[in-house]
């Protein structure tokens, strides 16, 4: 079974769209990741739900 997921997120600070690869094994994680186009660290929360599907919500680091 394929636990992987690809989700679309769009960076809170340049507004560029990129894809996160998605582990659906774990129900909820939050990591951070660096946007490619302008290179600043995006705040993933990612929620799965029990029928295996990935909601990511973004956060900015600097407030
Ligand atoms: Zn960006």
């Amino acid at each position: 079974m394929n636990t992987e997921q690809t989700v679309v997120v769009k960076c809170p600070y340049c507004a560029q769209e990129f894809e996160v690869l998605v582990d659906c094994s774990i129900e909820h994680q939050e990591y951070a990741e660096e946007c490619g186009t302008c290179d600043r660290p995006v705040e993933l929360i990612i929620d799965v739900s029990p029928e295996g599907e990935a909601a990511v919500r973004t956060r900015s680091e600097d407030v």
